[in-house]
């Protein structure tokens, strides 16, 4: 039941983000900050699978211009799933890369990566590459179509890199600005 809620919201969201009715509360926050919370939230997942949690920031603070929650929901959701497909004992890299205005946050995972029929399917809503993976690794193949309306809301994109077999790197901009 619990998981029907979740995905009733899921969708409902989705389309209130997309025609624009859903407030987003626009604030300068702590590319740390963003971080730290992200990471709290999954990091018993990651312990039950043996995965072990990095971090490659840039040395100074920076803040990025988005909604607090919105942008938090989209970093637990590509690390969660970075960490529901890699291999116990592989680990879970968070990066962030900073220029004058704009930031982009990249998860690199060692799993299989996307097969290339999939590719272009995979921010659609409900798609999931396998069956097994509705089965085995759980979700409703709408983390990602919930995190692609919220990123572009807030004036960035979301995309990914990934070779079969060796692993995949979800990313996402957003604005930076000087506080
Ligand atoms: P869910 O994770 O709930 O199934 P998502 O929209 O977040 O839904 O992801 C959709 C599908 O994309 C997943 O079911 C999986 O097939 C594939 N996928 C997402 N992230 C990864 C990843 N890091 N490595 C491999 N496959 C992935």
């Amino acid at each position: 039941a619990t998981r029907l809620i979740n995905m009733i919201n899921n969708l409902l969201n989705i389309d209130r983000i997309e025609s624009g009715g859903l407030e987003m509360f626009i604030e300068a926050v702590p590319l740390s900050e963003l971080i730290e919370s992200s990471l709290v939230a999954v990091v018993s997942l990651a312990e039950n699978r043996g995965i072990t949690l990095q971090q490659e920031l840039p040395g100074e603070e920076v803040y990025l211009l988005v909604d607090r929650d919105f942008a938090i929901q989209v970093l637990v959701n590509l690390l969660s799933n970075a960490l529901k497909f890699s291999p116990k004992g592989a680990a879970v890299t968070v990066q962030a890369e900073a220029t004058s205005s704009y930031v982009k946050v990249s998860v690199v995972d060692q799993g299989p990566g996307i097969a290339t029929e999939f590719r272009q399917r995979i921010f659609h809503r409900f798609e999931q590459a396998t069956i097994a993976d509705a089965r085995v690794k759980g979700g409703s193949g709408l983390g990602l179509a919930i995190s692609k309306s919220i990123v572009e809301q807030q004036g960035g994109t979301i995309g990914f890199d990934s070779e079969e077999g060796r692993g995949t790197t979800f990313w996402f901009t957003v604005k930076r600005v000087d506080v």
